[in-house]
């Protein structure tokens, strides 16, 4: 391992689940690491509940929290969800987690609450090294061997230069790291934004339930016995004037969506928030001694639940050719070229698949026309009727990643 003073096995620039994910996790595994983020602070206090966005992680991720250490905390935190329900104006497809291979379908989480437990993990660690900064240079040593990274420091406004075998750039959709690496990047634009709120409830619990409506999908995700979170996508102009008019306008216009009855059951209790939707592709996931993970590397609509968890299991993977590097070799390098190759064979091909899958649902949905309409909506019904069919999916979507 890596012992010079300003040299590491790995260097992960970003601050976000991903990010940290990566610190505790490659700290596991006895590398020298350093995070850099903007505004890190390991004395800080977590920060309040405030952000109503939540996540459905899958099950396929939760090795992940093992590898770390909180699994236990994780589960205390996160709403079991066992049942999907999907509707299309007159159709409904029922889903179940007695249908796939585990005890639920997925499992809900609040951004705030996850994010502040993985800060605490990571600040915690005393052995990990970190910068509150950024990225203001990249080259590479004269004989290739590591990367050099320039950091602008937050509060002394000084420059620090590291080197590192290997560089994990984890800095969100809007990455800076990307740009300073010349890695060229596609954005297909929505034009739609997310409007994110939560609510008391008194429906059923642990049933995620998803509309879709022409360019529309609006989703309910349980994130207790008593409240749910809402995510709805839809146009940028819509999105706009439900935030401008407000919460009793929201729950006019849900009326239309869900129906009376089901309106009368919950009761808003967040502000709104929105964010903008779009698809990002990224041309090369991984370039000599570079990895790109999270945001940084793709991003899709949210109406599958599943950019996180793309990002979650680009780490799983990179962690276990870790382990499989360290078990053979007594020189371990993170940025050797197999270990970067075998990564790129196990995340390439799935990442794009799960993309265009996930675009391909959205434009499919979006079609207008009736014929298309009575198609869905046949296709829907004849699903639901159909438990080997319904069995396929779950299992699908359990292996996805
Ligand atoms: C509305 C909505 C709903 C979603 N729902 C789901 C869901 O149900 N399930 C799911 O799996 N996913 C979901 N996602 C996707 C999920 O939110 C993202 O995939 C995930 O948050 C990406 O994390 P990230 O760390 O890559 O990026 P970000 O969260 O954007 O974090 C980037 C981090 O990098 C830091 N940073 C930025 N620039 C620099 C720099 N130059 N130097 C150092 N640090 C820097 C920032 O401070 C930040 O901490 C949803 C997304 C949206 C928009």
């Amino acid at each position: 391992m890596n012992s010079r003073h300003n040299s590491y096995d790995i260097t992960i620039v970003g601050g976000g689940i991903p990010a940290l994910f990566c610190a505790l996790n490659f700290n596991k595994l006895g590398l020298k690491v350093l995070l850099v983020t903007k505004g890190f602070d390991r004395n800080s206090r977590p920060v309040p509940r405030g952000k109503s966005i939540s996540y459905a992680i899958s099950p396929s991720n939760i090795g992940l929290f093992t590898r770390c250490g909180l699994r236990e905390q994780f589960f205390k935190m996160s709403e079991d969800v066992f049942e999907m329900h999907l509707f299309e104006d007159e159709a409904c497809l029922k889903l179940s987690s007695d249908l796939g291979p585990n005890d639920y379908l997925t499992k809900i989480v609040d951004h705030t609450n996850l994010h502040n437990l993985l800060f605490t993990a990571t600040s915690s660690l005393q052995d990990l090294h970190t910068i509150s900064g950024k990225v203001a240079g990249f080259a590479y040593s004269p004989d290739g061997k590591q990367c050099n990274l320039k950091i602008l420091r937050d509060s002394e406004k000084e420059i620090s230069t590291i080197n590192t075998n290997l560089l994990v750039v984890a800095d969100g959709a809007n990455s800076f790291c990307r740009h300073i690496l010349g890695i060229s990047w596609g954005i297909k634009n929505y034009c739609q934004r997310a409007v994110l709120a939560n609510f008391k409830s008194s429906l059923s619990p642990s049933i995620a339930r998803q509309w879709f409506r022409r360019d529309e999908v609006m989703a309910f995700l349980p994130t207790s016995k008593n409240s749910l979170s809402m995510i709805w996508s839809q146009r940028d102009c819509d999105a706009q004037k439900l935030l401008e008019e407000g919460n009793s306008f929201l729950m006019k216009k849900l009326s239309n969506f869900i129906g009376t009855t089901m309106l009368s059951r919950i009761e808003i209790d967040s502000k709104m928030i929105s964010a903008p939707l779009s698809m990002i592709t990224v041309d090369e996931l991984v370039k000599k001694r570079v990895i790109l993970l999270g945001d940084a590397a793709h991003t899709v609509h949210p109406l599958a639940g599943l950019g996180l968890n793309i990002g979650l299991f680009d780490i799983l993977t990179l962690v276990n050719e870790f382990d499989k590097a360290i078990s053979k070799n007594r020189k371990f390098d993170a940025g050797c070229k197999s270990i970067l190759s075998s990564y790129l064979r196990a995340r390439l091909f799935k990442t794009r698949a799960i993309q265009t899958l996930i675009d391909t649902i959205k434009v499919g949905f979006s079609t207008g026309g009736n014929s298309a309409k009575l198609f869905r909506t046949r296709g829907m019904n004849l699903l639901d009727r159909s438990d080997l069919l319904k069995r396929y999916i779950v299992r699908f979507a359990a292996s996805i990643l």
